[in-house]
């Protein structure tokens, strides 16, 4: 059996921003983030799962469970083959996936879930109007229909909103969905900066983070006790660098 993908779940309702949040994650070294929905809308629509994903998405329905686990799972083979994702090296960021009880039961064969970020959206028609906008600029067709993006609200809290019930509550973060990407960005960072420093090396560096964080505190604390020891001499106060 291969190691289990070391993951955190971006999770919530439609049009709570986790592709957007995604996409930014994306550009961070060390993040790897995989939307299924973009995977799904990257297929050949000719194709004998590509019609099954229209069929089912134009109605603003689940694709079935296991074939959305088998696609999502040979499409993390091929970029793990491809180098592009790399196990050791990235905390893998998923973002539409699992969307129901059973694919979070599929993919516990696969995934060690380290965190769920929460986006809570507490005003639901905020949601929907942001859906509506975003129809328009990117031509989702899912989106485009009032009646289709009712029925994704109503799928997500009978679907998978109870997802969450399948995670630890002490490996849930909510986050409140409502501010602005850059406000949403810094609470799922401060989240999300931890659990990798715990798990992964500094993807620029090299180093074991851990240890460099430690490193560094105790450097700070020994320049702190000399400062301290100068302040007992002189009887100034030493001069504090940083914030
Ligand atoms: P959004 O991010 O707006 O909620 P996505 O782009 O994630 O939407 O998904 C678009 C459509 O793709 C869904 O409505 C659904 O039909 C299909 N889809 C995406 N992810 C899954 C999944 N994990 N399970 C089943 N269907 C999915």
């Amino acid at each position: 059996m291969p190691p289990k993908f070391q993951t955190v779940l971006l999770f919530g309702a439609p049009g709570a921003g986790k592709g957007t949040q995604g996409k930014i994650l994306a550009e961070v070294p060390g993040f790897y983030h995989l939307s299924c929905g973009e995977v799904f809308r990257t297929l050949d629509m000719s194709s004998e799962l590509g019609r099954t994903f229209m069929q089912f998405s134009s109605k603003g329905l689940l694709v079935p469970d296991d074939l959305t686990v088998k696609m999502w799972y040979q499409n993390m083979q091929a970029r793990t083959v491809l180098a592009d994702f790399k196990p050791n090296a990235d905390l893998l960021v998923l973002d539409g996936i699992p969307r129901s009880v059973k694919q979070a039961r599929l993919l516990s064969k696969h995934l060690d879930v380290l965190q769920v970020i929460h986006l809570v959206c507490p005003n639901k028609e905020e949601m929907i109007s942001r859906l509506r906008r975003r129809a328009l600029k990117e031509n989702r067709i899912d989106d485009a229909q009032e009646e289709v993006i009712r029925k994704r609200w109503q799928v997500y809290e009978c679907e998978t909103y109870p997802v969450l019930g399948c995670y630890p509550k002490s490996m849930i973060r909510e986050v409140n969905a409502t501010g602005s990407p850059a406000r949403v960005l810094e609470q799922i960072l401060g989240h999300l900066v931890p659990v990798q420093e715990a798990h992964f090396h500094n993807p620029v560096t090299g180093e074991p983070v851990r240890k460099a964080v430690k490193a560094t505190r105790a450097t700070a604390a020994k320049d702190q006790k000399a400062a301290h020891r100068t302040t007992s001499k002189t009887g100034r106060k030493p001069v504090r660098s940083g914030r």
